[in-house]
């Protein structure tokens, strides 16, 4: 089973969580085995998208074991949002 079919599938499957986009201040609902919601998720630059993807390892958001170098690409997708984000779109105009 490919890496897309699993989350496809978890994501079909596990309707019930609680587990949100990582966008600062987005509060939407995402399948755990998901980074984010799709707006959010296609806001990133593609070089990340791909780091995000190559790291994710199946199963991670379940045994809450994400390796370093998911935690890596985390951590880069985060200063990336800073960055390059001003901070009216990083989402918390809706916590007003
Ligand atoms: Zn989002």
């Amino acid at each position: 089973m490919s890496k897309a079919d699993y989350v496809r599938g978890e994501a079909s499957r596990n309707t019930t969580f609680d587990h949100h986009c990582h966008w600062p201040g987005c509060t939407k609902s995402v399948p755990p085995a998901m980074w984010g919601c799709k707006a959010h998720w296609m806001r990133l630059p593609l070089f990340l998208r791909r780091e995000i993807w190559a790291t994710y390892r199946p199963g991670q958001e379940i045994s809450k074991t994400p390796s370093a170098a998911y935690i890596e690409a985390a951590k880069d997708v985060e200063a990336w949002i800073i960055k390059n984000v001003p901070p009216l779109e990083r989402g918390m105009k809706f916590d007003l």
